[in-house]
């Protein structure tokens, strides 16, 4: 299953939407997706399931 020293990231990339699984060591530091080559910043702490994430109006 899921290891827990690793960070799934999605591919914001929409043509892509690839799940990147990263090590936690590469928070702050932006990785290259291998699906489509978009450079993906990852966030430092927490992933984007932050219930602390104060309204965050996306209209998609
Ligand atoms: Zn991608």
């Amino acid at each position: 299953m899921a290891n827990p020293e690793t960070l799934r990231i999605l591919c914001p990339n929409l043509t892509c939407r690839k799940i990147l699984a990263v090590p936690v060591s590469a928070r702050g530091k932006t990785v290259r997706c291998k699906g489509c080559q978009t450079n993906i910043r990852i966030p430092e702490g927490k992933p984007e399931a932050d219930p602390a994430a104060k309204g965050k109006s996306e209209a998609a």
